[in-house]
């Protein structure tokens, strides 16, 4: 790949992402090797300036709504990513395969295939991203050491993962059939996983689910998918794609300047990285419990959280949450429905941010995938450019639409036990 090729203002890749914390983590890999990256929330129209850059992120909120729109809002991301000139684009979904039995991976995936894969060749399906802990072995997914199914992710509020098989998961969601790769056949090089990807079109497979244990099996897939018009994974692939490229880390963002200014956390996640974050957070600085149910009931528990901020924003940055037990959470949607305690719980932490960026926050942390997606809605952001990885994954995101913010998705389960403390700019 030629300097000129790398450096133009043309964006070769276009990433469709189911959520907005999985579009940050996304961003971050990306970033970290060496790419220039606009992230928008929704759909980008024509109008929208997105320019300078390698890689646009297009962020939905998509994982959990119902497949009709999932398929309606990825199609018209695909279209508008297409229409900006981007030669590949990539399906992004959780490295967990966040989904229920009908989807909405498999009918995504579908309906980008059929728009902008030839009939006959295969779109690979890798969920793998091995500097997250997760990786596919004999096409099981693990998180860390412990089969996905037997991992936290079994108690996710929205998207509990019963089945740790890949293949499984994703053919219960589609009708096209779905094959596997194993990671000796990765190992054995980019030549030999195409060599696959024939014969197994030749049986009249459509997704091939590939082993990825480590990141030059990530490499390895990205070289052999260097040309397919449709990719789809998790994080990791990306990179593998962008060294492919020839993108070899050099970090870089025009805007990647350490965020200033009041301080907060709203989060929406249960994941069980994040209460460990809580935790630790907990024994520093004064946080908040949004209960669902006493919202349900009436109680102003907005009105509450804000004249909390209030009170403690002058000694440091404070935290509003609604994270709760796998107990107390199935306690809540007992009382209210699954699908209205998130509704309730997404509804006012959008409103507790609202009204702390009114209070004066310029830096926002905000922890879970469709917290982060009403709260960005909210607040009325449309574009961000991607600066300083904090950990893996977890990009502080400049926007620059909006209020003038500096705010950092962060996926449920991404980050470090101390990233509510270490995050800010006088820390880093
Ligand atoms: P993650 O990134 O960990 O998956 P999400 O924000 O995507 O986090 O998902 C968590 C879901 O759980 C959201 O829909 C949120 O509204 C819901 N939720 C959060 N707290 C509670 C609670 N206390 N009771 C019931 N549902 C909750």
């Amino acid at each position: 790949m030629s300097n000129t090729q790398m450096t133009s203002n043309a964006p070769w890749l276009g990433v469709i992402a189911d959520d907005f914390t999985g579009a940050s983590d996304v961003a971050g890999s990306l970033v970290s090797a060496g790419m220039r990256v606009v992230q928008t929330f929704g759909v980008p129209d024509p109008s929208m300036q997105l320019h300078d850059a390698d890689c646009i992120i297009v962020s939905l909120k998509t994982r959990s709504v119902p497949v009709v729109e999932a398929v309606e809002q990825s199609l018209a991301a695909a279209r508008a990513l297409k229409s900006r000139g981007v030669q590949q684009l990539y399906f992004k979904y959780c490295s967990t395969f966040d989904s229920t039995p009908e989807g909405n991976i498999g009918p995504v995936a579908d309906a980008l295939r059929g728009e902008f894969v030839p009939a006959g060749q295969i779109t690979v399906v890798a969920p793998g991203t091995p500097a997250l802990r997760r990786t596919v072995y004999n096409g099981v997914l693990f998180a860390g050491t412990d089969l996905l199914h037997e991992s936290s992710m079994r108690n996710h509020p929205l998207t509990p993962m019963t089945d740790s098989s890949v293949p499984r998961l994703l053919q219960a969601q589609t009708k096209k059939l779905v094959g596997h790769i194993g990671y000796s056949v990765v190992e054995a090089g980019a030549p030999a996983v195409q060599s696959q990807f024939q014969t197994l079109g030749g049986q009249g497979t459509e997704y091939a689910v590939v082993d990825t244990l480590h990141d030059l099996h990530l490499a390895t897939l990205g070289a052999a998918v260097l040309d397919h018009p449709l990719v789809t994974g998790g994080s990791g692939l990306v990179g593998g794609l962008a060294a492919a490229r020839g993108f070899r880390g050099q970090p870089q963002s025009p805007r990647a300047a350490q965020p200033t200014g009041a301080a907060a956390v709203v989060a929406g996640s249960c994941s069980e990285m994040t209460r460990m974050q809580i935790t630790a957070f907990r024994r520093q600085r004064p946080c908040f419990l949004v209960d669902p149910v006493a919202i349900a009931q009436g109680q102003d528990v907005v009105a509450e959280a804000l004249l909390f901020a209030r009170d403690n924003l002058p000694d440091g940055p404070v935290l509003i949450h609604s994270t709760a037990s796998p107990q107390e959470v199935s306690r809540a949607q007992r009382q209210l429905g699954k699908a209205r305690a998130a509704e309730i719980t997404e509804d006012s932490l959008s409103k507790i941010a609202e009204g702390l960026v009114a209070l004066g926050i310029r830096q926002l942390i905000v922890a879970g995938g469709e917290t982060s997606g009403a709260v960005v809605r909210k607040l009325g952001i449309t574009t961000a450019h991607v600066g300083k990885e904090v950990s893996p994954g977890v990009p502080w995101l400049e926007t620059d639409t909006g209020p003038g913010l500096s705010i950092l998705l962060k996926s449920g389960n991404l980050g470090t036990p101390g990233l509510f403390l270490d995050a800010w700019d006088h820390n880093g």
